[in-house]
């Protein structure tokens, strides 16, 4: 059996996305800035991707712009905030210590400018609360930044509680979306929404395609200068393929999100359950607050990259961490964040589902991970010495 459980690193792409992919490759192959009507097609397909989006997501077409990616929107939502910050003298940026790195690097690349970057604290459920951004707010604050969902636990934050407060003190508020769209209900309207992050292969779209989406008004700082595309925001012939499959991609999966989520949920709180007989193992995380796919347990005296490669012999692909932090020897800065100690913290393992997984994958995980655990325990000298007393358990 071969099950994949990492759809928090990418997602396979949809047949709906394939087709709407092949279809463009053949049909719109024109440049949409082009005059003529090859190219005035491919613009006609161009507007209709953004306008499907914008439905989704309860905005306007002229407020979405297509982007490389999750990484890319991030960034460029940020540098953009900061530089009309800076115009008005105001350099404090508000974020948590959970981001991804596409936000945290950036962040840090501010903060080498001048800016004064302040990371709240994530509590080890795993969230954070909107008073704390409340409190944190100052009269020079130019930017709040905090994530939808986060990708490694998988916690949901209080998104529209922070853009309310942010709203009401004027300041900008821009959330990376990308773990969500897909699985969670978005309305940048109604959850007061300045400038969000999408990627498209988080939600079987294709990969190196993404949105930034940012309310009318903002001014946004070019990254990538050239021509006239995106509303002169972002230059470069647009990849439109990927932009159409995108947008079908997440009309469907928007279009099924309630039936899907409330499957997944029941297969995570199956898996949350099964994992847990494991002794000396932990749910990072709430149950509560969860991304319906994901499960992201700690088990004590595992080391997480041998969890991982004998899992993969036995046809279950998961991940430790994020995709972008596995390959190092440093525990994720995610599980630090919510408190788990350094020496523990290696011994992490996330599974995400997709609207695909199925019972038996259910099951065969909850057969396999604890016989694999079991085994990785009794090979380590250090759990010999928890067992025989001469070293305390820490979970
Ligand atoms: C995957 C991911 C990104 C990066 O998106 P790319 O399209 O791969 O650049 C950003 N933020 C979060 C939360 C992610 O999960």
């Amino acid at each position: 059996m071969r099950v994949y459980a990492d759809n928090a690193a990418t997602t396979k792409m949809s047949e709906t996305a394939i087709k709407a992919m092949d279809d463009a490759i053949q049909n719109y192959w024109g440049n949409p800035s082009s005059l003529h009507s090859i190219g005035q097609s491919a613009a006609e397909a161009l507007q209709k991707a953004r306008e499907d989006i914008a439905e989704v997501l309860g905005c306007t077409a002229r407020e979405i712009y297509f982007t490389s990616g999750g990484s890319e929107a991030d960034n460029q939502a940020i540098i953009s905030a900061a530089r009309i910050g800076a115009k008005k003298g105001k350099k404090h940026i508000i974020s948590t210590a959970f981001e991804h790195h596409a936000v945290l690097h950036t962040l840090k690349k501010l903060e080498n400018e001048g800016f004064e970057v302040e990371l709240l604290d994530v509590s080890k459920n795993a969230n954070i609360t909107p008073e704390q951004v409340k409190n944190a707010i100052r009269d020079n604050t130019c930017l709040v930044t905090v994530m939808f969902a986060n990708n490694e636990i998988g916690s949901i934050l209080p998104i529209a509680e922070i853009g309310a407060i942010c709203r009401e003190k004027g300041i900008l508020f821009h959330t990376d979306a990308v773990q969500a769209a897909g699985h969670l209900h978005i309305n940048v309207a109604e959850q007061n929404i300045d400038m969000l992050s999408l990627s498209a292969h988080k939600f079987h779209g294709p990969k190196g395609v993404g949105v930034l989406y940012a309310k009318k008004g903002i001014p946004l700082t070019v990254l990538i200068e050239g021509g006239a595309q995106e509303r002169g925001k972002r230059a470069g012939t647009e990849n439109l393929p990927a932009i159409i499959s995108m947008a079908a991609a997440l009309k469907e999966s928007n279009a099924n999100l309630d039936v899907n989520a409330a499957r997944m949920s029941r297969q995570r709180d199956k898996l949350i359950d099964g994992l847990s007989k494991i002794e000396h193992s932990a749910l990072n995380g709430t149950r509560e607050n969860r991304l319906p796919g994901n499960v992201n347990f700690i088990f004590e005296g595992i080391e997480g990259e041998s969890l991982l490669l004998l899992l993969d012999d036995r046809g279950i692909c998961a991940s430790s961490g994020s995709a972008c932090t596995s390959g190092s020897l440093d525990p994720s800065h995610v599980l630090l964040a919510i408190g788990r100690p350094h020496e523990i913290a290696h011994g992490s393992l996330r599974l995400s589902l997709s609207e695909w997984t199925t019972e038996e994958e259910i099951d065969y995980m909850l057969e396999q991970i604890p016989v694999v655990v079991k085994y990785l325990r009794n090979m380590s000298p250090l759990w010999r010495e928890k067992i025989n007393g001469e070293k305390q358990f820490v979970l």
